[in-house]
C-alpha cells in the first residue's frame, strides 16, 4: 500500500505557501488554508495559509514596533535600502514573473510586463528625499518663521486583487516604505506567492525586520486589518462591491482609506480614427491578460459607420491569437480559476440568449495546453446595447462588446452613464474632438489613441465614480501625501543680542490676549 507521505497526489504533500512576519516566513496559529491552482494545468499545487484575526494581531504588533524605528530612519538610509530593492527586484524578475504566471497564468512576456511597471514606482520612491521635501517660510512675523514636515503614519495595510500579484502591491509598498511606514500586505490568496518573493527582496536590500510583512488570509484577515486600532491606513484594490466594503468599514474605525473597485473601461472609434491602429489597440487591450486587467478595454463604442469595417478587421486579428499555457510563448493564457472560467463563460450564454451578435466564440478554442486548464478563448459580441449583462457587468475576462453609436455625443453619453470611471480611450484624428472627449468624459484615466493609459509612477494612478472611494490615488505625489501626516511649525527663537525677540507680540514683550496678528 503506498504511504501517504509517498503519494505525489496527497495533499499533505503539496507545499504551504507561509506569512511573512518579522523578517522570516512563519505559519501561524490558524488551521486554514486555501487551494492554490496552475490555471494552465487545473491542479493545485499549493496550500495557502488562511490567518485568523489572532495572526493578525501579532503581525501588526511587529510591524508596530519595526515601524516606529524605520519612521526616525534618515532618509539617506531609507533611500539606500529602496535603491538596493530596485537592483534586487531588477536582477530578480524573472523569478516573480514565473510565479505570477505559475497561479494566475498570465504569459510569462505579460508578467514580466508587470514587474517592469512596478519596477517604475520603486524607482519613483527612490525619490523620496525630494518628495518629502517640506516648506520653509523666512520671516513671516518678525523674528517668526514658519515650515512644513510630513511625517509617517505608523502601520498600513496593502489589500490587493489576484490580477497583479506584483504591480499592485509594488503601486503602494515603496511609497508607503519610503515615506516612514511599516507595511502589511495581504495578497491575493489566489496567487500568494509573488508576494514571499518580494518579502525576500525587501530582507535582500537591508530593510530592517518586521517594516514589510505578508499576511495570507480571505475576509477574516481583511475585517482583522479594517478593525485593528493600530492599523492607521488601507490601500485596498479589487472589486466594487469590496471596495465599498473596506472604505465603509476602514473609514469607520477611524483609518485613512483608498479603496479601488472595478472598471467596464470603454474605447471609442470615431469614424475619422486609424482603424487598423484602432482593430489593434482593441484585441491588445482587450484580451491581453485574458481580459484580467482593470484597465482593460471591454466595450468598444463604434461611431457610425465605423463598425461594419471595424468589426471584421478585429475578428481577424482575433484569429491570429494563440491560447494556451503562458510558459509556452502563447498570446493568451486562462483564466484564474474553474469557478471564474465558468461565471466568464456563463456570460457568452447570456449575451447571446440577449440577442446580441456573437461574431467570436471562445467556448470553441483549441488550447495549447493541458485539457484541465481554465481556458476560454477570445471571444467578441458586436450589437450590444446597455441592459444586456454582458454591457452592464465587469466581466473580467476576454469577452469584448461592440456598441454601435450613431454620433460621438452619444457615445460621450453612453460612458458617462456607465458606473465605473476607471480607464477609457478616444481613436481619432481630430484634435479638437479627443480634446472635448478628454475635458468631458467622466473617468479617471484617459487615453488618447493609446488603449491601456496606465499613468507612469510619477502621476497617480486611480478612477472616477464606483472605480475609487476616497480622494486619493494610487503612487506619485499623490501616494507620497497618503501615507504621511503635514505638520506646520511656527517658530520664534531668543535673539541674545537684541534680548527681546519679535517685538511685543507675546515672546516676551509683555502679555497680550489678543489673536495673533502680523507683525
Ligand atoms: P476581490 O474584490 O475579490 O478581492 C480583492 C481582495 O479583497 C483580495 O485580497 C481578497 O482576499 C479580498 N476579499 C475578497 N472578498 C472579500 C470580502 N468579502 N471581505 C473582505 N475582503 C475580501 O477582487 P479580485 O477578484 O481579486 O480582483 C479583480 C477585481 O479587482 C476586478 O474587479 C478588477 O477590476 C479590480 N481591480 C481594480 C484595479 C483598479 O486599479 N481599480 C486594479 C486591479 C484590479
Amino acid at each position: 500500500m503506498v504511504q501517504p507521505e509517498e503519494d505525489p497526489m496527497d495533499d499533505r504533500q503539496l507545499p504551504i505557501v507561509e506569512h511573512w512576519h518579522a523578517g522570516a516566513r512563519w505559519s501561524g496559529k490558524a488551521e486554514r488554508h486555501g487551494d492554490v491552482h496552475d490555471p494552465a494545468t487545473g491542479r493545485v499545487t499549493k496550500r495557502v495559509l488562511l490567518a485568523s484575526a489572532a495572526d493578525v494581531d501579532d503581525v501588526v504588533a511587529g510591524a508596530a514596533e519595526a515601524g516606529r524605528a524605520w519612521g526616525a530612519a534618515s532618509l539617506t538610509r531609507r533611500t539606500a535600502v529602496l535603491f538596493a530593492f530596485r537592483e534586487a527586484l531588477s536582477r530578480r524578475r524573472r523569478e516573480v514573473a514565473e510565479a505570477i504566471t505559475a497561479e494566475h497564468g498570465k504569459v510569462l512576456d505579460d508578467a514580466l510586463g508587470e514587474v517592469q511597471r512596478g519596477l517604475e514606482v520603486v524607482e519613483f520612491a527612490c525619490g523620496a528625499p525630494h518628495l518629502l521635501k517640506g516648506g520653509f517660510s523666512d520671516g513671516v512675523s518678525t523674528g517668526v518663521d514658519v515650515h512644513s514636515l510630513r511625517q509617517p503614519l505608523g502601520v498600513v495595510a496593502v489589500i490587493s486583487p489576484f490580477n497583479f500579484p506584483a504591480m499592485v502591491p509594488l503601486w503602494f509598498v515603496p511609497v508607503a516604505i519610503a515615506c516612514g511606514n511599516a507595511v502589511v500586505l495581504k495578497p491575493s490568496e489566489k496567487d500568494p506567492s509573488a508576494s514571499l518573493v518580494l518579502a525576500e527582496l525587501w530582507a535582500e536590500a537591508g530593510l530592517p525586520d518586521g517594516v514589510f510583512n505578508v499576511v495570507h488570509g480571505d475576509k477574516e484577515a481583511v475585517d482583522a486589518l479594517l478593525e485593528h486600532p493600530e492599523v492607521a491606513a488601507v490601500s485596498f484594490v479589487g472589486s466594487t462591491p469590496i471596495a465599498r466594503y473596506v472604505y465603509e468599514t476602514g473609514t469607520r474605525h477611524g483609518k485613512r482609506v483608498q479603496a479601488l473597485g472595478g472598471a467596464k473601461n470603454h474605447m471609442v472609434v470615431l469614424p475619422d480614427a486609424d482603424l487598423e491602429a484602432a482593430a489593434d489597440a482593441a484585441v491588445s487591450a482587450g484580451f491581453g491578460s485574458a481580459g484580467e486587467r482593470c484597465m482593460a478595454i471591454s466595450v468598444v463604442v463604434a461611431v457610425d459607420p465605423v463598425a461594419d469595417e471595424l468589426v471584421p478587421m478585429v475578428a481577424a486579428r482575433m484569429a491570429g491569437l494563440r491560447t494556451g499555457d503562458g510558459r509556452r510563448g502563447c498570446d493568451m493564457g486562462p483564466l484564474v480559476t474553474g469557478e471564474h472560467r465558468d461565471k466568464v463563460t456563463s456570460y457568452v450564454a447570456a449575451g447571446v440568449e440577449a440577442g446580441a451578435e456573437l461574431v467570436v466564440d471562445g467556448r470553441d478554442v483549441a488550447p495549447d495546453g493541458d485539457a484541465d486548464g481554465f481556458w476560454l478563448g477570445p471571444t467578441l459580441f458586436d450589437r450590444v446595447v446597455p441592459g444586456m449583462s454582458v454591457y452592464d457587468d465587469e466581466i473580467f475576462g476576454p469577452v469584448l462588446s461592440v456598441v454601435r453609436a450613431a454620433s460621438y455625443d452619444e457615445a460621450l453619453a453612453l460612458v458617462n452613464a456607465n458606473p465605473w470611471g476607471n480607464g477609457t480611450a478616444i481613436f481619432t484624428r481630430d484634435g479638437s474632438a479627443a480634446r472635448r472627449y478628454t475635458r468631458d468624459v467622466e473617468v479617471g484615466m484617459i487615453g488618447v489613441n493609446v488603449p491601456i493609459p496606465v499613468p507612469m509612477a510619477y502621476y497617480s494612478f486611480g478612477g472616477w465614480k464606483s472605480s475609487l472611494f476616497g480622494d486619493t490615488h494610487a503612487h506619485g505625489t499623490e501616494g507620497v501625501h497618503f501615507y504621511t501626516r503635514g505638520k506646520v511649525v511656527t517658530s520664534r527663537w531668543p535673539d541674545p543680542g537684541a534680548g527681546v525677540v519679535g517685538g511685543d507680540g507675546g515672546g516676551g514683550g509683555g502679555i497680550d490676549l489678543h489673536f495673533p496678528t502680523q507683525q
